[in-house]
């Protein structure tokens, strides 16, 4: 729990409400993600999901720990190769890679996993321009995962969107087509799923990418990519119980590894690609009160941050929250925290009953690493600034946008251009 002048400092320090990142948690977080699996599987790889959060500087605490990039899009891509990532230590993932993606991560020798059909084409490309180069490329895989009726993905699909079925033969067709060009080689599966995050799942995951791995790709098979959707530590607000922890996940997938891949004369390379868990509770988001005010016996705390900073995916879930006053005698009472936007549903608590806060007093929610800063549109005001402490001291790993930074010049065209945009509405 923070002081209310470290607060007042910090936010001195940036002159907004700001995130706030906890290396230390951060790092504990990826040291205990990967040891419990790289103590119980000889051949293990962490790549951090980018797009849980890809603050550059976040990024960088991990890459220095060891994590590979796991990144979805160029832009992802072209940001690992900034931040001084080995091409060899990303993979590229995601449904929308064109064939300039392709090529230049098949050149610089990235671990790229196939969505589609039409991924396929610029592969067989390159193959045929590079006769002398391996083509090494991974396969993401869809297969059923429902059990007794039950399907485990999230948002209640039964079929996910992603990868190369299975059961209906795409899968193999994909394989036969990668197959044409004798330097292309499918080293690896990719079962990447949105589920309910359960062992069992994870389970079933693992042993069916054995199991297409050794009938299809055989000797050949040399990573096993089980993606990433584990649960992290989750507060008690969220209130669930029985949460598995990294060993528990660890212990399953390795034990089917070994188990079905007993057989073979090499275990493949176990890759992970966790985000959330690692990322979640290693930010807090510290907003100050503005205002608090009573419209017809309902109060409201107006605060200067707002629910797309802490909640971008309005999922029903309560963050921990601390309110750190000024005031001693803090009065208990029944209130909704508001946020900046003029939408009547920003809400960052609703019908919270707590310390009352006043004007000048701080909010600081918890578990607001994930899904957060990246999917912030920079709606009517700029993007907080990001603090990264470590102990009490702090950098500043994003400051405070100003005007030309949110709308660059070299963006934006400021003038109307009267003489091309004649009235041609006649
Ligand atoms: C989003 C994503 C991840 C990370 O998922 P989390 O739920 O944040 O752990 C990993 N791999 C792929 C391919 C993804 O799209």
């Amino acid at each position: 729990m923070y002081s209310y002048e470290q607060l007042a400092a910090w936010r001195e320090r940036c002159q907004s409400s700001f995130f706030l990142l906890d290396t230390n948690r951060l790092r504990d977080n990826y040291e205990r993600f990967s040891r419990a699996f790289s103590s119980r599987y000889e051949q293990v790889s962490v790549g951090y999901s980018y797009k849980t959060n890809y603050l550059p500087y976040a990024c960088q605490c991990l890459h220095r720990l060891g994590a590979l990039a796991e990144v979805v899009s160029r832009l992802e891509y072209d940001l690992a190769l900034k931040l001084g990532v080995e091409p060899t230590a990303i993979i590229f993932n995601g449904p929308l890679k064109t064939a300039e993606d392709i090529w230049l991560a098949l050149e610089l020798g990235s671990l790229v996993n196939l969505d589609s059909f039409s991924e396929i084409a610029p592969v067989l490309t390159y193959a045929r321009q590079h006769p002398e180069q391996t083509v090494r490329v991974g396969l993401r895989v869809n297969f059923d995962l429902t059990r007794g009726g039950v399907s485990p993905l999230q948002n209640g699909y039964g079929v996910s969107r992603f990868g190369f079925c299975v059961e209906n033969g795409r899968f193999a067709q994909a394989l036969t087509l990668l197959a044409a060009v004798p330097n292309v080689r499918v080293a690896g599966l990719h079962g990447h799923f949105s589920t309910n995050r359960s062992v069992g799942v994870y389970r079933q995951i693992a042993r069916e990418l054995c199991r297409l791995g050794k009938a299809h790709l055989g000797e050949q098979l040399e990573y096993i990519d089980i993606g990433g959707g584990f649960y992290g530590e989750l507060p008690a607000t969220f209130g669930m119980v029985g949460v598995p922890s990294f060993d528990d996940y660890a212990l399953a997938i390795t034990a089917v590894l070994k188990d079905e891949l007993a057989e073979t004369t090499r275990l493949p390379q176990l890759i992970l690609e966790p985000g959330i868990s690692l990322v979640a509770d290693a930010v807090e988001f510290v907003c100050q009160v503005v205002d608090v005010k009573e419209n017809r016996g309902e109060r409201f705390v107006l605060v200067d941050g707002s629910v797309h900073n802490i909640k971008p995916t309005m999922h029903a879930y309560q963050l921990p929250v601390s309110v750190v006053t000024q005031s001693s005698e803090a009065r208990e009472g029944t209130y909704h925290v508001v946020g900046y936007t003029c939408m009547e549903k920003d809400y960052l608590l609703q019908g919270f009953r707590g310390k009352v806060p006043e004007p000048g007093d701080f909010l600081v929610f918890g578990h607001a690493g994930a899904y957060t800063l990246v999917f912030n549109p920079p709606f009517i005001r700029e993007r907080p600034p990001v603090l990264a402490k470590a102990g009490r001291d702090v950098v500043v790993a994003r400051r405070k946008e100003t005007l030309a930074e949110f709308f660059p010049e070299s963006l934006y065209e400021f003038q109307f251009q009267a003489g091309k945009q004649e009235d041609t509405r006649r």
